[in-house]
Parts: structure tokens; sequence; C-alpha cells
């Protein structure tokens, strides 16, 4: 099941001065930053209510986020989805027609298990499913 809209993820070219950009926005600064070696991101996290805004900079040129903005510029990259249980949305998903991007769920950013679903069957925007990680893993 989806539950909330999770965050906003937000591709910027340079994360320093995005991150005082949003906390002039915010009213706040952000409460954490995290790199994902994986995805070749840096990332930073800003509160607002029960959601996030996920500011997203490349770490490197391969990297999805440098590829993005080559394409795109500046701008929202993907909307990120709390699921209950992120392997039944993948299938459940699969069969109502969405492609997935990645069929077992990664580590991603922020202590989650996550998935996308290619923008082509989302009428063009990046979806992330994401699921809070447990203790056991
Ligand atoms: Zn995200």
């Amino acid at each position: 099941m989806i539950k909330k809209v999770e965050h906003i993820g937000i591709a910027v070219k340079d994360i320093k001065e995005s991150n005082k950009l949003f906390k002039k926005l915010l009213g706040k600064p952000h409460y954490k930053t995290e790199n994902v070696e994986s995805e070749g991101v840096k990332t930073s996290f800003f509160k607002v209510g029960t959601n996030k805004i996920e500011l997203l900079e490349a770490t490197r040129e391969d990297s999805p986020i440098a590829k993005f903005i080559l394409k795109k510029g500046e701008g929202v990259h993907h909307i990120a989805f709390e699921v209950d249980d992120i392997v039944a949305e993948i299938k459940r998903l699969k069969r109502e027609g969405f492609k997935v991007l990645i069929e077992t769920p990664k580590k991603g950013a922020d202590n989650k298990l996550v998935a996308f679903l290619h923008p082509k069957s989302t009428n063009g925007v990046l979806i992330e499913l994401c699921q809070e990680r447990t203790n056991k893993e």
C-alpha cells in the first residue's frame, strides 16, 4: 500500500548554495546530509510538516543526477512515495503495467529501501518507492 508522499527530490548543481536557498525558503536549515556512493549523489534533507525535500547533487559525471541536469537542468527530479511493503508494491505495480527500474529494492538515502518506476510509464515523472529499513537487515 502507498502511504503518503515521503519526499520530493530536487536535482541541484551546487548543494551548498541550494541549502542556503531552501533554508531561506523554508525558514529552517536542512537536518541532515548523506552521500550515496552507489548513485554518485550527495543529498540533504529538509522537513516540511510530515514530508521532506531532498536536494541531490551529483558527485560524479556518470551519476544519474549529472545526466538529468545535463538534459533538463535543475528541478524536480522525483516524487517518493512511502510504502509499507516495497516488494509487494513492486509486484503490484508491475502487474498494473508500470515499468519498474529496479526489480530488487536497494539501499537508498535516509535509511530506506528504494525502487524506481520509469518516467515513461508515469506521465514523465520518475517515481521512487521507499520503505523504512528495519534493523533486521
Ligand atoms: Zn528520493
